[in-house]
């Protein structure tokens, strides 16, 4: 139990006192309202970067690599020798892209 003061004639009261011993205004209900009216926290979120530039670089690595493993699949059923590094290449650097991007957005 702690005192508060009240909000009608500024006295020490009791803040579980539902009622003001010395004015008798219903000092927990005004704590309330007083609480209510105080603007909520909710705007102190950080403004989000919809397109931040590493976010959108690491998109480009991503592309790149998507565009070497469709290259390695097109090697692959070429019977191209390479087609398996170019794959995994890819591979690499898709998850690469993959990572940063993610990383970039904490
Ligand atoms: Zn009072």
């Amino acid at each position: 139990m702690s005192m508060i003061a009240c909000p009608e004639c500024a006295k020490e009261i009791s803040d579980k006192a539902a009622v003001c011993p010395h004015c008798k205004k219903p000092a927990a209900k005004m704590q309330n309202a007083a609480a209510n009216a105080s603007p909520s926290i909710k705007t102190m979120t950080p403004a989000e970067d919809v397109t931040s530039p590493a976010g959108k670089e690491w998109k480009i690595v991503q592309l790149i690599g998507g565009l070497l493993m469709v290259i390695g699949v097109v090697a692959w059923i070429g019977n191209s020798s390479d087609a398996g590094m170019v794959i995994f290449l890819g591979c690499l650097i898709y998850l690469g892209g993959r990572l940063g991007a993610w990383r970039s957005q904490d």
